[in-house]
């Protein structure tokens, strides 16, 4: 039997593995929820919405979509340096189904309980399926990653391997899962598709050890890239060959479709972030492991993005076949 409005918030999102373990926070029960900031604290917060058949496919996997809606939303945390504090959900779907909210909420309880926020409130309503998530975090006063501070002579790097979510694409649609797929390369790239890694860690290395601007690559790196760009009144010049691709796209769709999913794919949620260059750029064993980073150019006074290796500008429409 389907749960009314009050029981199904206590049973799938005012429970453990979602429940903020901040002692000064009060989360879901009230009309807000209310949050104490420290003294020297400046909070980050972002939100996203995700609408079925526009977003994500119909009949997808609710603990895979649990998860990757606050993935995505984590990553606007982890691109501006923040460290995660907690989360709200707009929740809006056509009725109330036990078997897919325990899985959902799953999925959402799986990332927070990794990156130890909590769920402090959020609305419920019939329509639609549709998930707002909106984030908070927490940053030093006056210091952030912003997407304004790329310097001429700055170092390009992303993190991580780009294209992968771009590549899963056709099997997200046809509406495969990584359990559905047959190959392990398949498996890999719908893996980054669903459960992409918000590079929060990374990110507040980032911020304390002085990149000077980042922001996560959500629509594309050529796109997003000219982003910063802009915000910073520069240009770039891009070695489209050290763009990172993984093992699995590249045996996949072969060398010239990898790159090309990689320059102009989105979803990947990888950070882009530029770095002083007379300043070596060392992170520690524990971050690189799990974040590798990769130097793909520089920041140029020229205005646009060009090939570093043809000087031939590039745009996002000119890597777009179709
Ligand atoms: P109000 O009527 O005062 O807006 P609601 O009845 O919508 O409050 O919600 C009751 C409580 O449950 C509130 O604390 C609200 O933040 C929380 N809540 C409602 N829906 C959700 C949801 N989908 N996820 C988390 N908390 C929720
Ligand atoms: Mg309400």
């Amino acid at each position: 039997m389907a749960l009314g409005e009050f029981d199904l918030i206590r049973s799938f999102f005012d429970r453990p593995g979602l429940r903020s373990s901040l002692s000064d926070v009060v989360g879901i029960g009230d009309d807000c929820a209310l949050l104490s900031l420290q003294p020297g604290q400046q909070l980050a917060q972002s939100l996203d919405t995700l609408v079925e058949g526009i977003h994500f496919p119909k009949h997808c996997d609710p603990y895979l979509l649990g998860y990757r809606a606050l993935a995505v939303n984590l990553s606007d945390l982890a691109a501006m340096g923040a460290k995660p504090h907690s989360f709200t959900l707009g929740l809006t779907m056509p009725e109330s189904n036990d078997v897919w909210l325990q899985s959902f909420s799953d999925g959402l309880a799986e990332l927070a309980s990794i990156h130890q926020i909590g769920l402090i409130g959020g609305d419920t309503t019939r329509g639609p399926l549709t998930l707002s998530i909106q984030v908070q975090g927490t940053l030093p006063e006056a210091n952030a990653l912003r997407r304004n501070g790329a310097q001429v002579g700055d170092l390009i790097y992303v993190s991580g391997c780009l294209g992968d979510a771009a590549g899963a694409l056709p099997d997200v649609l046809r509406g495969q899962n990584p359990g559905s797929v047959r190959t392990l390369e398949q498996r890999h790239l719908l893996e980054r598709y669903y459960r992409p890694t918000p590079r929060i860690a990374l990110g507040q290395w980032l911020l304390e050890n002085g990149a000077t601007a980042a922001l996560d690559i959500s629509d594309g790196l050529l796109g997003d890239l000219g982003h910063i760009l802009k915000a910073s009144q520069v240009g770039a010049e891009i070695k489209t060959t050290s763009v990172p691709v993984s093992k699995a796209l590249g045996s996949l769709m072969g060398p010239e479709k990898s790159r090309e999913l990689a320059l102009t794919g989105g979803d990947d949620y990888e950070l882009c972030f530029t770095w002083p260059d007379r300043k070596k750029l060392l992170l520690p064993d524990s971050l690189m492991t799990d974040n590798p980073v990769t130097c793909i150019g520089r920041i140029t006074s020229a205005s646009g993005l060009v090939d570093a290796e043809t000087a031939q500008p590039l745009s996002p429409r000119a890597y777009q076949h179709f």
